[in-house]
Order: structure tokens, then sequence, then C-alpha cells
């Protein structure tokens, strides 16, 4: 084992004890080979790492806060509690706009929307494509409000990075480790979502992606994940908040819509989500949540929208937070 660790390019330390030999490989994986193909002798029970696989993304590396610039004056993950905010899918004009000038009075800085959706079915709808990304432009110039939007495939890369201020990688996508390059390569700031049943370790190794491939600018956004459970569509885990926060200087958003698929469960989430330090709300508002073309049962309507960011206020507040 000596000369096959040896071998692989780190220095071995030896501990015999009464019952196991224990060989610490001295080195870092992060720049050998992996250690982990040991386990394949026989003589080896188990390969422990010490260190963490993900070093970019990583708070060992990079004490502070990260601080993503959004377009001119929208600073995530700084003192300012930022709220993103619209309808799942784009619609139409009349409901992208109806949306886009409340969410903005309400104090919201950015105006989220699908133009390419993700849906489980094909006979769904999958969003109006280009199309709706004209429309987010148009909002964004009517409004002031920056726009996030999702990336659903590498060809689009360039194109919804013409119109995005953020690209949302969703839950299904989270590790399309080609789509998470092209993501990186555009420049722009990336949300990467939680995928559906994504450990953290994975989640952080999938961001590593984004700054492994030169763009620092990576948010974090936790959107509930698969289990047993079935009064909420998600478990929406809020341990994210803080284990997010030891683990990287990259700011973490809380999706509460996705994350429940409640309406009713969503105020009460972006509350504790707020208190626990996220840096920011990622939330889906419908002028009309029971005539939507997606997720219905999940979004808020404009006044219970407006309401909620009046609550939000001591909150952030608690956190040490400002809020517009
Ligand atoms: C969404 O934000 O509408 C969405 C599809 O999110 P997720 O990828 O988290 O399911
Ligand atoms: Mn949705």
């Amino acid at each position: 084992m000596i000369k096959e660790i040896k071998k692989l390019g780190y220095q071995p330390h030896i501990m015999r004890g009464v019952e196991r030999t224990v060989i610490g490989a001295i080195g870092d994986e992060r720049k050998n080979h992996t250690l982990e193909t040991l386990v394949a002798w026989p003589q080896v029970e188990r390969v422990m790492p010490v260190q963490k696989r993900y070093k970019l993304v990583s708070r060992e590396g990079h004490k502070a806060n990260s601080r993503i610039k959004i377009g001119k004056d929208i600073v995530i993950g700084g003192e300012e509690f930022v709220v993103m905010a619209g309808p799942c899918s784009v619609e139409s004009e009349k409901q992208l706009m109806t949306t886009a000038v409340a969410v903005k009075a309400a104090g919201a800085k950015l105006l989220r929307g699908g133009a390419f959706k993700p849906r489980t079915s094909p006979y769904e709808f999958q969003g109006l494509g280009e199309k709706g990304l004209k429309l987010l432009a148009k909002a964004r110039k009517e409004t002031g409000l920056a726009v996030i939007t999702e990336l659903l495939s590498q060809d689009h890369a360039e194109m919804v990075a013409e119109y995005a201020d953020i690209l949302q990688i969703g839950a299904r996508n989270a590790q399309n480790f080609q789509l998470l390059i092209a993501a990186a390569k555009t420049g722009r700031p990336v949300l990467l979502k939680r995928g559906l049943s994504m450990k953290v370790e994975e989640w952080l190794l999938a961001g590593e992606y984004i700054l492994a491939n030169n763009n620092p600018n990576l948010l974090f956004c936790e959107r509930g994940i698969r289990t047993f459970e079935t009064y909420t569509r998600n478990t929406l885990d809020l341990s994210t908040v803080p284990i997010i926060k030891q683990e990287s200087h990259c700011p973490i958003v809380i999706d509460p819509s996705q994350g429940c698929g409640r309406a009713d469960l969503v105020v009460a989430m972006c509350k504790g989500a707020v208190a626990m330090g996220a840096d920011s709300l990622l939330i889906e508002v419908h002028p009309n949540p029971a005539e939507a073309w997606s997720d219905g049962a999940q979004q808020v309507n404009l006044e219970i929208f407006g309401q909620l960011m009046k609550e939000l206020k001591p909150f952030a507040q608690a956190a040490g937070r400002t809020m517009a």
C-alpha cells in the first residue's frame, strides 16, 4: 500500500494499531490523483479524505463573504437583503408587466421568470423561449429591475446571457456539468439550484465548476429536496443556510416556492430563511395564481407579496440586514 500511495504522488505516514494500521497519505487530493480507488485493494478497509474536495468555493481559502454585483447597483451577499420575485413562467406581456411593476413597488430588486421551462411532462407548457426573454428585457427597461431566468441548454447560453443579469441553473440540471461550464463561460453571475436529490457536498462541487471556469459570481439556491414527506412538494432544507455559510463564501438564496410547493407556506419559510441569515430569496409571484401556466399552487399573488415584503423587514433587521 505504501508503494501504491507513493505511486499516486503522496507521502505515506504509517500508524500501526492493534486492530488495524492507518496509513496517512500526505498531499493535496485536489492537485494529485484521487486516492478513492485504493479502496479496491483487499487490504484496504476504507479511504477517508480529511480535506474538503472543493477548493475555490470553500470558506477555507476565502474567509470574507463574496459579494455578487448584479448590474449597476445591486449587491447580493452584502448588508442589504435582496429579494428576487416574479412568475414561475413568463406567459404574456400583460402578466409579466403587471407582476414586474408590483414586485418593484414592493421592494424587489430582481425580476424572475422562466422563458425556457424544465417541465416533467412534454405536454405541459414549455415556456415562450426567446419571446419570453424579450419580454423580460422589456420589463427590465420599464422598471429598472434586473432579470434572472433559467438557462436550460448549452445551445442557448449566449442568447440567454444576452438578456439575463443572472443565469439560473435549475434543480434538474444542477449536475449537468457541461451546462455549468457553458454558463460559467458566459461571464454572467450564476444561481445554482440544489438538485432534487443532491447532497450538500455534491452541490458545492457543482458550484466548484463555476469558479473553476473563471467565474467568481456564484449563488447557491436551496429549493427543497425529495423526501418521503407528501404534505409539501419538496422538503425545504433550511439547514443549508448555516451549512453553506460555514462551508462557502458564496451567497445562499432560498426558494420557498419550489421548496414547499404551497403558497400558504411561503411567508413563514421566507421569515425563517431571512432570520437564519440567508442572503436573498427567490419567490414566485403571479397576478392570478389560479390561472398560472405552471406552478399555480405555489405562487403568491401580488397582494400577499406586498404584505410579505413589509413583514420581512424586522426579520432582516434582526439578522443584521437592511431592506429597502
Ligand atoms: C423554477 O424556478 O421555476 C424552477 C423550475 O425551479 P427548480 O429548477 O428549482 O425546480
Ligand atoms: Mn416554478
